[in-house]
């Protein structure tokens, strides 16, 4: 339930009816707006009478909420929300590129990517130290050194940085070293997870699973926000189909789709979305025209020798033509770089 209050209510106003909101066991959540404060109801399972609600001094209006998901929505928080990761902006009139490679290599490799993404126009750096693979075989990452390294490159460039964390034992490890906290595709309904990265207040960048519908994505979202931390971004990076020349389908489409239910800023990704070096680009130019609020794309200087994922990996002239391909589309949709 969200309950909209009157042009002219009063701090006091305000105070009574989130009290009104806690008498009835219920959590308040005061939404200040340009013209006017809004206040969401969670905790109640099933729908709450809006007469006890309705008649308190300075309430215009009471909106039962039809979605499952309440804080990720619209109807919350009609405006856009826009993150700061580490001071750049995510959200609003903006387009924020991340860009880096798959996995943290070494030192030399990472502060090499940093610099040539910086120089092309990225503003956030990337890179896993704990890797999720498929294959226990595979490189698993570089783990705690991985993030001193990501550190580092962040100290050589001034780019923050974001990283997976993959599990609640290494949050506070992965939120010490990094300003915005990863939950991958895989870990999109790991709820524990989710929560644990809520109750750090860091920004989240929170990855559609595969195989997620847009309410199960939302409401994983909700999960973050429903401990007290807005930030979360969120990022389309391909989804499961019958389609086999990618290595995901990447569902564009829930751009739009997100936009209009949820306040939260959402990136595409790419190089996941779709596995291959040739189709980043033309996809890149598809989502900002669609309406996305940024990219996250995997860049390598030496894609061939990469640990992980360099068959989706641009190289930094190519990146470079990504970014001056995004940025009249961009414009054209009224959003600037
Ligand atoms: C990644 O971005 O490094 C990654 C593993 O992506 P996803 O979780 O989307 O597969
Ligand atoms: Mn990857």
């Amino acid at each position: 339930m969200l309950i909209v209050m009157d042009r002219s209510a009063t701090e006091a106003d305000v105070a009574r009816v989130v009290e009104s909101i806690t008498r009835m066991g219920l959590s308040a959540h005061t939404i200040p707006g340009e013209q006017r404060v809004a206040i969401g109801v969670t905790g109640n399972r099933g729908a709450v009478d809006p007469a006890a609600l309705e008649n308190l001094h300075g309430v215009f209006e009471v909106i039962p909420v039809s979605h499952p998901y309440k804080l990720v929505s619209r109807e919350f928080h009609p405006d856009d929300t826009v993150v700061s990761i580490g001071g750049v902006p995510v959200g609003g009139r903006t387009i924020t590129v991340i860009a880096g490679p798959c996995a943290v290599e070494s030192r030399e490799r990472m502060v090499e990517i940093a610099r040539a993404i910086k120089e092309r126009g990225a503003k956030l750096l990337r890179g896993g130290a704990f890797k999720p693979r498929t294959s226990p075989y595979s490189f698993q990452g570089l783990g705690e050194e991985g993030l001193k390294i990501l550190a580092y490159a962040r100290e050589a460039t001034g780019l923050p940085v974001v990283t997976e964390v993959l599990d609640t034992a290494t949050v506070d490890l992965v939120a010490e070293w990094a300003d915005c906290l990863q939950i991958g595709a895989r870990n999109m309904q790991n709820f524990e997870l989710l929560k644990a990265v809520g109750r750090t207040g860091k920004p989240v960048l929170l990855k559609r699973g595969m195989s997620a519908t847009l309410e199960e994505f939302l409401l994983a979202a909700e999960y973050v926000l429903s401990e007290g931390n807005p930030n979360v971004v969120l990022c389309e990076r391909g989804i499961r189909t019958f389609s086999d020349f990618t290595r995901n389908t990447l569902d564009l489409s829930v751009i739009p789709a997100v936009k209009r239910v949820s306040h939260l800023p959402i990136l595409v990704d790419p190089s996941h979305g779709t596995g291959k070096r040739n189709k980043v680009i033309p996809m890149s130019r598809a989502a900002i025209a669609a309406g996305a609020d940024g990219l996250s794309v995997e860049v390598h200087d030496r894609p061939e020798e990469a640990l992980s994922d360099g068959p989706q990996a641009l190289t930094p002239e190519l990146f470079g033509e990504l970014m001056a391909q995004v940025g009249p589309i961009a414009a054209a949709v009224g959003r600037s770089s």
